[in-house]
């Protein structure tokens, strides 16, 4: 059996405590590998090495920094598809997803190359006189970055190419259900001339997760996951008095209103809704059908929905399986509630017949129509391939239902009317909008970020966020040829 450890100071490190947990293949059901779990002894071995490692990278000149963050560039693109077969062994996502989600990733070190420009700080001359100042931006020092299962390689490239880029040092800690592909962007880094200890990988669960949280050295902590783990990171984090950013969960509203394009809609709904099981944070898993366009709506995306072939991602099907099967299970229990709560299934996955072997953890598209607000099915995040359609009577209505939901992370509107998705992006009380796209997942150069319970803190990740989450300014006030500095004055400093 495979053995899945940490990676420290440039090398595999196989931790000091028993605990591991399985990895499993999710289209075949079979166990594929042991994953150390780390305890507060091996996280502490993974922050001294980032530290140690710390001083000598923030002197790294930035030319050297970006000639090794062009090299790791490179290795990736050229690799990319080795990294997603990865992915799909131990996700799930069919083979196309996973190489775009390498791309997304690849796409924050491609902004992350233009750190010299991202840094340049201010200069003023002259602000007194003979006084100048100038303002720079330093790294933190050995910051930690805890990820979710469904994006195992872009989720943490949201954060430590940018981190690294700006002379930090890292430690990783991935979703344990699918950890190989942090093993593999480590030794990335090291064929890229990355120096020993700046990227640090620890596996493991929450007692890793608190070993980081609470461990002095680690000054700020990058999270995605789930909300109410979100949450905790965020609130033990920032006790501790460390910088945190943490996105949380999400259910993503797409408004469909009577003008739109329904062919365009029913496109957008089932990719959107479908795409990765639904395992996608941005994933579109409630549409708003506005007025008399509801039954044509839902009777062109079911229709759409049951040509999706479900099966083996290697295998050229359209939608995998999802992760492990207490979470399929947990799904399919989500459309027996909303049954019985009143929503009728006008699709039904759970008699799927995929192309893959009988153990996968199989749930085909499903789609329930006339779900309320108080229904199980809308409350809760489900995060599987299960689509919603809520109907309501006007665009007010529509927008009331969206603003009164408690996460905010993205929306879509789908309409030809300009001024009516003006209004939308205006009015919704959400990170990020799409309008006639329904996965609206900021480009690097922007910030990716929910509102409400879909994210704790004030920075979103990368793009300008991304460098200032990661870096600290310094004013420096300078006086310099001017030997006639008036002698003694105990009042506080004027400018003149
Ligand atoms: P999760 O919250 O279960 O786990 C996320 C990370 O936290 C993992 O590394 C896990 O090991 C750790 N963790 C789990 N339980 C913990 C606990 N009690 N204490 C401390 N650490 C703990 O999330 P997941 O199931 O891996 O990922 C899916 C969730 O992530 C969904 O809710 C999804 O919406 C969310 N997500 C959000 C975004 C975003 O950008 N907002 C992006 C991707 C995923």
């Amino acid at each position: 059996m495979r053995t899945i450890a940490h990676w420290i100071d440039g090398k595999p490190f196989e931790g000091t405590g028993p605990a591991t947990a399985p990895v499993t293949n999710p289209a075949t059901g079979v166990v594929t590998g042991q994953v150390a779990l780390a305890d507060t002894a091996d996280v502490r071995v993974a922050v001294a090495a980032a530290a140690a490692a710390f001083p000598g990278w923030r002197d790294t000149s930035l030319s050297r920094r970006t000639q090794i963050l062009f090299r790791f560039r490179e290795l990736l693109s050229e690799r990319r598809e080795k990294l997603a077969a990865l992915i799909t062994a131990e996700h799930g996502k069919v083979t196309p997803d996973a190489l775009g989600e390498v791309t997304r990733g690849l796409e924050v070190v491609e902004f992350a190359c233009g750190i010299p420009h991202l840094l340049k700080g201010g200069f003023t001359e002259n602000a007194s006189t003979k006084v100048d100042i100038f303002s720079i931006r330093q790294p933190l020092g050995p910051v930690a970055i805890i990820s979710p299962f469904n994006f195992p390689a872009m989720v943490p490239m949201w954060f430590f190419p940018v981190a690294i880029a700006a002379g930090n040092t890292v430690v990783l800690k991935p979703s344990e259900k699918d950890p190989s592909a942090s093993l593999w962007l480590a030794r990335l880094w090291t064929e890229a001339g990355l120096p020993d200890g700046v990227f640090n990988v620890v596996q493991g669960a929450k007692a890793a997760v608190d070993g980081l949280l609470d461990d002095p050295d680690i000054k700020a902590v990058s999270f995605v996951g789930s909300t109410p783990v979100a949450r905790y990171v965020y609130e033990r984090g920032t006790a501790a008095g460390k910088r945190v950013q943490a996105l949380g969960g999400a259910k993503n509203h797409m408004v469909v209103l009577p003008d739109a394009d329904l062919d365009l809609a029913a496109d957008a709904a089932v990719n959107a809704g479908f795409g990765s099981a639904g395992e996608r944070c941005m994933a579109i898993s409630v549409v708003v059908a506005v007025g008399e366009v509801a039954d044509a709506l839902v009777s062109r995306i079911t229709e759409r929905a049951r040509t999706i072939r479900t099966g083996d991602g290697t295998r050229g099907t359209d939608m995998g399986p999802l992760v492990t099967r207490e979470h399929r299970d947990r799904v399919v229990g989500y459309v027996a509630k909303g049954e019985a709560e009143g929503a009728r299934v006008v699709l039904d996955g759970r008699g799927v017949e995929p192309d893959g072997a009988a153990d996968g953890f199989w749930l085909g598209p499903t789609i329930l129509d006339h779900v309320r607000p108080e229904m199980s099915v809308y409350t809760d995040e489900i995060f599987g391939p299960v689509l919603s359609i809520v109907r309501t009577t006007s665009y007010e209505e529509a927008l009331a239902l969206i603003n009164a939901n408690p996460y905010g992370n993205g929306t879509a509107i789908f309409t030809n009317d300009g001024g009516a998705a003006r209004r939308f992006h205006t009015e919704v009380e959400v990170g990020m909008v799409g309008i006639n796209v329904p996965i609206p997942v900021p480009m690097a150069y922007y910030s990716f970020g929910g509102w409400k319970s879909s994210l704790f803190g004030d920075s979103h990740a990368h793009g300008s966020d991304g460098v200032h989450f990661y870096t600290r300014t310094k004013a420096v006030t300078t006086r310099w040829l001017d030997p006639s500095h008036g002698g003694l004055n105990l009042g506080f400093p004027q400018n003149d």
